[in-house]
């Protein structure tokens, strides 16, 4: 894998310099030889990309060779993609990521994370049909993330300095968004907190909901630990295969899908196993279900049962930022640290 600049385009005196940085995804794919989608290298997307030069920026293209379906992506990505952003960030007002859907709300989730003293806008954005057929929302989607990123203040500072993801119109928090529709142009949500940006006759923002800028400079502050697991609780979920996940040796964390408000069942072994992952230093994050809402330990007795066991509840984190932030805050730190961050705020991903 290598990722490199590969051409510049817009405005050619201008002083403010927008970064894309092309990863792979629908939004550069075109039919193969099959019909099915393939990602295309940056160079067939290059006459596609001119609709950005009717903006007063100067463009920087880079890519990543070979660009990927996001369904293909693995953790080592996450992190690649964040070091190409802070070594390519350089003195660019903004930086526009063009991913796949599949697991765009993963990556966005885990940049949010892994990226620290974030000064600038950071927009992932992609589409469900590609950039070069002529029925489709990536231009859309790639125009309106690269206006959401050259959005300004009233004093002229960015005005959204964060990880966020632009899709059909609005500008969500990256480590709030969900991938919730797997053919609507309208595919993506953010349960629970409102979109921080729409795109409509005006570009709007909200200053109340926006992150204050990072300090210190763009960097990456972290690695990432990949003895995780998820298990999501089912009726039907039995002992041997919850053991084979909670108890694998080896493991350090696991998401564990809860029903409500973070209910499980109240079986001994379920308790027990648990209780055992726990001592041995696994720490259990817990999340709902549900589409929306947020796990409230002890609010039911069988939440209560769960959380006796030394689980963590993962108030109103989604999931994909719960694994994500799972997998980042266990990066050489201790049970007991890993257990207080889960709790704690740190890229505007729990709602106080
Ligand atoms: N499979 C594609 C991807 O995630 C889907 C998309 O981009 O819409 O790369």
């Amino acid at each position: 894998m290598t990722v490199e600049v590969r051409g510049r385009a817009g405005a050619t005196d201008a002083t403010d310099q927008l970064l894309v940085l092309y990863t792979g995804g629908t939004i550069g794919m075109a039919a193969g030889p099959d019909g099915a989608l393939v990602p295309q290298d940056v160079s067939a997307l290059a006459g596609s990309l001119h609709l950005l030069d009717d903006l007063p920026v100067g463009i920087t293209i880079a890519a990543f060779d070979p660009p990927i379906d996001s369904a293909a992506i693995r953790p080592q990505r996450w992190l690649e993609i964040a070091d190409a952003i802070v070594d390519l960030a350089g003195d660019h007002r903004a930086i526009v990521v063009l991913h796949g859907t599949d697991t765009m709300a993963y990556t966005a989730s885990a940049l949010s994370f892994l990226l620290e003293g974030v000064d600038r806008p950071i927009v992932v954005t992609g589409s469900q049909r590609p950039l070069v057929e002529r029925r489709s929302d990536a231009e859309r989607n790639l125009t309106a993330a690269a206006a959401f990123a050259l959005l300004r203040d009233a004093g002229g500072a960015p005005a959204v300095p964060e990880v966020t993801v632009a899709f059909n119109d609005v500008l969500l928090r990256g480590n709030r968004a969900s991938k919730v529709h797997a053919s609507s142009f309208s595919g993506f949500a953010s349960p629970n907190l409102p979109a921080l940006g729409h795109s409509g006759v005006a570009l709007t923002y909200e200053p109340q909901l926006v992150r204050r800028a990072g300090i210190g400079g763009l960097r990456r502050s972290s690695g990432l630990c990949t003895d995780v697991a998820t298990l999501r609780l089912h009726p039907a979920l039995d002992q041997a295969t919850f053991e084979a996940v909670v108890l694998r040796p080896g493991l350090r964390g696991v998401v564990i899908e809860a029903y409500g408000a973070g209910n499980g069942p109240t079986e001994d072994w379920f308790l027990d196993g648990l209780r055992r992952a726990s001592d041995s230093g696994v720490v259990a994050l817990v999340t709902t279900q549900c589409h929306a809402g947020a796990v409230h330990a002890g609010q039911y007795a069988t939440g209560a049962a769960l959380f006796d066991t030394g689980a963590v509840p993962g108030a109103d984190l989604t999931f994909e930022a719960a694994l994500a932030k799972l997998m980042v805050v266990l990066d050489g730190r201790s049970y007991d640290e890993t257990v207080e961050l889960l709790q704690r705020d740190l890229a505007g991903e729990l709602t106080p």
